[in-house]
């Protein structure tokens, strides 16, 4: 195997600069170099891929996700969890955050465990750069497609348990601020260093602003499943859009959300703070566009993120590199890991996404190797 790649006559968006026709040189697992690069700083035992016309770009984060290739993460077997992730990689999703539904404390337990065994054993998935868990500790009344049999009120030898179950794997979690005990509850999520994300929530505008003051960080899915923008009371939603520090999930299928809503998302809220999530179901990679439930509820998306990225510029007129921050650049920002993911910059790791200039996806880089 050769150590050295070359990955040349691209134009590369790392997304913080754009490299027209230039080079990213790989060494093992991780970004030696990129730019323009001499042919002397080229070592002569290296193997060369040229993408003219193509554009090179981090590989995608997803922090939200359930499922793919007809399986659901929750209450699954490691190997069919296996056949959902690798489904995601080849999309371009190079590392993401398996998220768990509400479920009951032994199917939710068993599911953690399962995951952790997975990111051990297994090498040729996208890197599970921790766990995030949707629930149970949320609203029965904007549950979503999420059972209400399961939600409860937060507790922390629960929690303490799940904790210790993922070997400290979990960095995101859900919770309705206005739930008996979720204030107390989002404190301890900042200590244990897991980011309070807000959703499937009821909380009016000044709940949801005492629980950002407590900690929350990031909007689960902006507007889905949470009390919306009333002029007289702004909801969970206004307040979420409206703070320049809360990081926010904004689910882009085109079907989840208004694509107006999808403009005035990018005209309120920092570029730098939206996240795109696929939300993705077990019909991801199955079929295209939003998954509904038996009754007709919206429990998902199955668009992979370079769909959504199409659909950010097609309906909000933000440019591509605009909003390619928002399933690279963001989402490492957000989880503390931009020195190693998220970026095409020297020292992260080689994960890289060629995409056409139509944003589809030509081939992925993982961790060096060209899948
Ligand atoms: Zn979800």
């Amino acid at each position: 195997m050769t150590e050295y790649k070359i990955i040349k006559n691209c134009d590369i968006y790392t997304p913080i600069k754009i490299i027209k026709n230039g080079s990213i040189l790989i060494k093992g697992e991780k970004i030696a170099k990129v730019g323009h690069i001499n042919e002397s700083e080229i070592p002569r035992e290296i193997k060369k891929y040229s993408f003219k016309n193509k554009l090179a770009v981090p590989g995608f984060i997803d922090i939200h996700l359930h499922g793919g290739e007809g399986v659901d993460i929750l209450g699954s077997t490691p190997v069919s969890i296996v056949k959902a992730l690798k489904a995601h990689l080849k999309n371009g999703t190079t590392s993401l955050l398996p998220t768990i539904m509400t479920a009951s404390h032994q199917q939710t337990l068993q599911t953690i465990k399962n995951l952790i065994h997975i990111k051990k054993k297994f090498k040729d998935i996208p890197e599970i750069i921790g766990l995030n868990l949707e629930g149970p500790y949320i609203s029965k009344e904007k549950c979503g497609a999420q059972s209400t049999k399961y939600i409860r009120k937060p507790s922390l030898p629960e929690m303490k348990e799940y904790i210790e179950a993922s070997e400290k794997s979990i960095k995101i979690m859900t919770v309705a601020p206005e739930i008996d005990g979720a204030i107390n509850f989002i404190h301890f999520l900042t200590e244990q260093k897991i980011i309070p994300s807000a959703g499937h929530t009821n909380a009016d505008y000044s709940q949801t602003e005492q629980g950002i003051k407590s900690g929350i960080k990031l909007a689960t899915h902006l507007f889905n499943a949470m009390r919306g923008i009333f002029h007289r009371e702004p909801g969970a939603a206004g307040a979420l859009l409206l703070n320049n520090e809360v990081y926010t999930g904004v689910v882009a299928d085109g079907i989840h959300l208004h694509p107006s809503i999808l403009k005035l998302i990018t005209m309120v809220k920092p570029q730098e703070k939206i996240i795109l999530i696929t939300d993705a179901t077990k019909f991801y990679g199955i079929k295209q566009g939003a998954s509904f439930d038996q009754k007709g509820k919206l429990i998902g998306s199955t668009k992979a993120l370079n769909a959504s990225l199409k659909n950010m510029i097609k309906f909000t007129g933000v440019t591509f590199e605009g909003i390619l921050m928002a399933v690279t650049l963001n989402p490492a920002k957000l989880l503390n890991i931009e020195n190693k993911k998220g970026q095409l910059k020297k020292g992260c790791d080689a994960d890289i996404v060629i995409l056409n200039k139509a944003f589809g996806v030509r081939t992925v880089f993982f961790k060096g190797e060209n899948l």
